[in-house]
């Protein structure tokens, strides 16, 4: 099928289904990676995009390339990377999508130079939510094309998306610096940001006193290779070695086959012989969001095993409401040692993946110009929490990091469970410049608003 078909396809879908009142949602190939809420009971009308899932073109002189949006990073990856190029950012698990990364988020070791994938693309196609076709850039419909970012969807259906390529080289040299202080880690990861002679920079924090910077460079040739595709795991190898070497398509998803440490949620998993002949059917970000999405329907916590069965009950649904915590938030970097001091107190949870990101442009539209006027700068410090258990009764952490990072004028993705009042989201996002694209490009809300999609009834 053609693009123009696909595309004719989908707008026949939006446009029937525009009649049922209902707000859309759309179903793409792969697996999505926004944590599910167990609230979330929105009617939707579902809009097939599941065939949006060509490469239209790799142009190796003009260093760009043109994909349908449901292409998956690994798919993108093993067409460029052969060609002797990478996007600018690419998200470490292999089935996150173009549409979904631009829309959503994304980061990585290369955001402390270029910020999140959509700030290397140049231009994008939509459909609206009347079914129509609009095509945005820098200098066409700029103001839809800076808002798409962050907007989750509610702005337009991305379809097409053309944007630059990186020159790459096959292998990457990695080398891990091992800190036991706070401090001396903090002087030289934010000298190293500074400096920026590393293609790559981020960071595990193992333990308050195990931290570990992880500075990576592509190179032509290389003495060794590892893989951690396998038996081995990635996450604890950067506390036992000082350098690694690995191709450059397996540092790119060098979190992947654990889903960062989701895998620790099942020790044997971490053994190599259960690795071995069991890993393909759970190791790998697919399998374990798909199991992890089964095992939270059915795994009984700890805390209700020993109650009466009628508080048993009561707290086994609270804690069936409250997923484990994935959540990526963004602290101004000024204030990234306040934060650590106060995660170290409240959330004491590791390992932590620290990743710097510079909003290249100056902090993006979408963000209320007030509360980023709490900062002076647009670097921050993305910590990304991933697989904290929330299920004490007394306390919400999903909620209290919530909190935290609005009083540190930080940015929390909606990736998960999300808590603001209508007041506090006003007070972060910049609504009058959302609705006023919201205007020209679904009028008639078919999409939802952010704020009813990420945020209404979630907030248990
Ligand atoms: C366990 C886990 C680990 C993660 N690890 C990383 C990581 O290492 N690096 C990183 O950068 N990010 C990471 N993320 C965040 C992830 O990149 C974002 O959640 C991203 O938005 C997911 O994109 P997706 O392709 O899976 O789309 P989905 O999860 O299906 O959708 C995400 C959002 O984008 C919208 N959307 C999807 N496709 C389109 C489209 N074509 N047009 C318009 N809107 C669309 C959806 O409506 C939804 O609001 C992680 C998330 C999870 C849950």
């Amino acid at each position: 099928m053609t693009h123009t078909e696909k595309i004719n396809n989908i707008t026949k879908q939006i446009t029937i289904q525009t009649a049922t009142g209902k707000p859309f949602a759309f179903v793409k190939k792969s697996v999505s990676h926004v944590v599910p809420n167990n609230n979330q009971k929105i009617k939707t009308t579902k809009i097939n995009i599941g065939e949006l899932t060509d490469i239209l073109e790799i142009n190796v002189s003009e260093k760009t390339c043109v994909v349908e949006s449901g292409v998956t990073f690994i798919n993108l990856v093993k067409a460029t990377l052969p060609l002797g190029f990478i996007p600018y950012v690419v998200p470490e698990l292999k089935n996150i999508t173009i549409g979904g990364a631009i829309s959503g988020c994304s980061v990585e070791s290369m955001s402390y130079k270029y910020g999140g994938f959509h700030d290397s693309c140049l231009e994008y196609e939509i459909i609206t939510g009347d079914g129509k076709i609009i095509n945005c850039s820098k200098t066409k419909n700029s103001d839809i094309f800076e808002m798409i970012h962050g907007s989750y969807g509610t702005l337009g259906l991305l379809t097409k998306i053309k944007f630059k390529l990186y020159p790459a080289k096959p292998f990457v040299k990695l080398s891990y610096i091992n800190f036991s202080s706070f401090d001396e880690f903090w002087n030289f990861f934010t000298n190293q940001c500074h400096t920026g002679n590393y293609e790559f920079i981020d960071a595990i924090i193992h333990a308050p006193d195990k931290l570990v910077a992880c500075l990576g460079n592509m190179i032509t040739q290389t003495p060794y290779l590892s893989s951690y595709e396998k038996e081995n795991v990635f996450y604890k190898s950067t506390l036992k070695k000082q350098e690694d070497y690995m191709t450059t398509e397996q540092y790119l998803f060098r979190y992947d086959t654990e889903c960062h440490w989701l895998s620790r949620a099942i020790p044997i998993l971490e053994w190599r012989a259960v690795r071995k002949v069991f890993g393909r059917f759970f190791l790998g970000s697919d399998n374990m969001i798909r199991w992890s999405k089964r095992l939270n329907k059915i795994s009984l916590p700890l805390a209700v095993q020993n109650l009466p069965p009628v508080l048993a009950a009561k707290k086994f649904l609270h804690y069936k409401k409250r997923p484990d915590m994935i959540v990526d938030v963004f602290i101004p970097k000024t204030k990234f040692p306040t934060f650590w001091q106060w995660y170290k107190e409240y959330f004491d949870f590791f390992p932590l993946w620290i990743v710097p990101y510079k909003m290249p442009n100056g902090i993006y539209p979408w963000i209320n110009y007030k509360h980023t006027a709490k900062n002076d700068e647009n670097f921050f410090i993305d910590a990304a929490i991933y697989g904290k258990k929330n299920t004490a009764l007394e306390i919400d952490y999903s909620d209290l990091m919530e909190n935290k990072v609005f009083k540190l004028g930080g940015i929390k993705t909606l990736i998960s469970r999300n808590h603001y009042s209508p007041t506090r989201f006003a007070e972060i996002y910049n609504l009058k410049l959302y609705n006023s694209i919201k205007q020209k490009t679904d009028p008639t809300n078919s999409f939802g608003t952010v704020f009813e999609r990420m945020v209404t009834k979630q907030k248990n």
